[in-house]
């Protein structure tokens, strides 16, 4: 289901719901209120015509039924308010006597309120019916608490005509409010959801164009900078990486292939050469053999190397122990120094006296420095000096091999650890040699730092924790 269905279905309708609840309220109080007061009127004349009753039978000074009938009569006869209330006698069948409108109306005739006058504690009912003529009237009739002769009760009856007119108009006027609300309601959220919907739009269609393997569109910037704004920005960032990554997995590829091409041309030259000489002891026989031994010695270790990072990428197995840093590095040391001395480059390495514990795998850990070392002979002039160096701290232990070599440009070096990334300054290589070296320290809870001023050269740290009390070999 769409956005905007959804929120017709969830947040209008309750809008709607909830405005309904508020007008049904409000009308059905104000009818009630409306209601009462028009009851409330007729009650306050009851309590004055009794009151005037009272002055007028004292005043006579004869309480005598006919003494109080006839002051009842009169007050009917003489009744003030015949506009708005019509004022009437009842015998004790509920049957009128008087009115003050000066005829029996028996239109207006109910014994509803009578009846209910009888039956009640305080001697009133009431009732609201509507007359022959087809208006609603309130009468309410209440009982004459002495004895009056044949007047049993008396009866107000007045209109609610005007008290109608008066609700039906509170009724449009909410209903014109309710229907504003509703839909200045209705309105507003179809334009926050379009804001939402359409730029949501636009993101999937391109996320889409992206997906089918074009990395070249773009979205453009949103007006707004929330949410919809940062996920434009983060699929623009998504498709401008892919794109990165798709032309350094291209550039690998070419340089792979170049790195295997020159042994083989190399390889296949000598054997022609070879197969033309008969004799075994030839000078060029031997040289011959003897390159093609190395470089048969060079396809095999860069094949290994794809082979190494190919494994890394379905994630890093290690195979972790406690071992001494120390004589790891010392291993490695004495492994590289051959290379160096043929290349002319001195090593700078003190081996410490102390051991340094560390949970690492020892195969790993060493294809770690010899990577390391290996970019520092590869970029370091004859004559110059790689400073291999281990510090130790409280919690950590910090490898650092820095030369004197060619170094990194500042924009290169942010990169460098990104598999197939290859710096302007490149020699021979796959590109994937610093980012192995960053997937194996990261799984031994290590870190790798590099720092490099071009022309003065570069320093890779590599931090390793200690291992201080047995722990568990990290999950695989
Ligand atoms: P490779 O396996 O091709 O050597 P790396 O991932 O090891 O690739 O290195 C990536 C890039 O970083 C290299 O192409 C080079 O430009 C740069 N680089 C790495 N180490 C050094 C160094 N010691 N001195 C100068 N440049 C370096």
């Amino acid at each position: 289901m769409s956005i905007t269905k959804r929120w017709l279905r969830g947040g209008l309708l309750l809008t709607v719901m909830a405005v309904a609840a508020v007008e049904i309220f409000f009308l059905y109080s104000t009818r009630v209120s409306m209601y009462n007061g028009v009851r409330q009127s007729i009650r306050g004349r009851f309590s004055t015509i009794n009151a005037q009753l009272e002055i007028t039978i004292s005043a006579t000074d004869g309480a005598t039924v006919n003494a109080r009938s006839l002051a009842l009569r009169r007050m009917v006869e003489q009744f003030d308010a015949k506009e708005a209330y019509e004022f009437m006698l009842l015998d004790s069948q509920g049957r009128i006597i008087s009115s003050s409108s000066g005829q029996i109306e028996t239109d207006l005739f109910s014994n509803e309120d009578f009846a209910l006058a009888l039956e009640s504690v305080d001697g009133t009912g009431e009732s609201i019916y509507r007359t022959a003529r087809g208006e609603r009237v309130l009468s309410v009739t209440m009982l004459v608490p002495y004895p009056v002769g044949e007047i049993a009760a008396m009866r107000m009856v007045t209109s609610l005509t005007l008290v109608d007119q008066a609700i039906d108009q509170y009724a449009m006027t909410s209903l014109l409010v309710a229907s504003v609300v509703v839909g200045a309601s209705l309105l507003s959220g179809l334009y926050f959801i379009r804001s939402i919907v359409q730029p949501l739009a636009r993101v999937e269609a391109t996320a889409t164009q992206i997906a089918r393997g074009d990395l070249e569109v773009r979205l453009p910037p949103g007006p707004y900078e929330d949410e919809v704004g940062r996920l434009c920005r983060t699929i623009n960032q998504m498709a401008e990486d892919l794109g990165k990554t798709e032309r350094m997995k291209n550039d690998f590829i070419s340089s792979v292939s170049h790195e295997l091409r020159t042994p083989l041309t190399s390889i296949k030259g000598w054997i022609e050469t070879i197969s033309a000489i008969r004799d075994p002891e030839d000078e060029n026989y031997r040289k011959g053999i003897a390159i093609i031994g190395q470089e048969a010695d060079r396809l095999y270790n860069m094949v290994e190397e794809l082979l190494n990072f190919s494994r890394l990428q379905n994630g890093v197995q290690l195979a972790c122990e406690s071992l001494d840093l120390v004589a790891e590095v010392t291993d490695v040391a004495l492994f590289v120094q051959p290379r160096m001395n043929q290349e002319g480059i001195n090593l700078d390495y003190q081996e410490p006296e102390l051991m340094v514990p560390v949970w690492a795998d020892p195969n790993r850990l060493r294809q770690v420095l010899v990577n390391v070392l290996d970019n520092a002979i590869k970029y370091s002039k004859p004559g110059s000096t790689i400073h291999l160096e281990l510090l130790s701290e409280v919690d950590n232990v910090y490898i650092c091999i820095r030369d004197e070599g060619r170094g990194i440009a500042p924009d290169d070096l942010e990169n460098v650890k990104l598999k197939f990334f290859k710096g302007k300054n490149a020699e021979r290589g796959s590109g994937i040699g610093l980012a192995v070296v960053e997937e194996i320290v990261t799984a031994m809870n290590g870190e790798v730092e590099i720092t490099s001023q071009l022309g003065e050269g570069t320093t890779v740290t590599i931090r390793l924790p200690h291992y201080s009390q047995p722990q568990e070999a990290p999950e695989e």
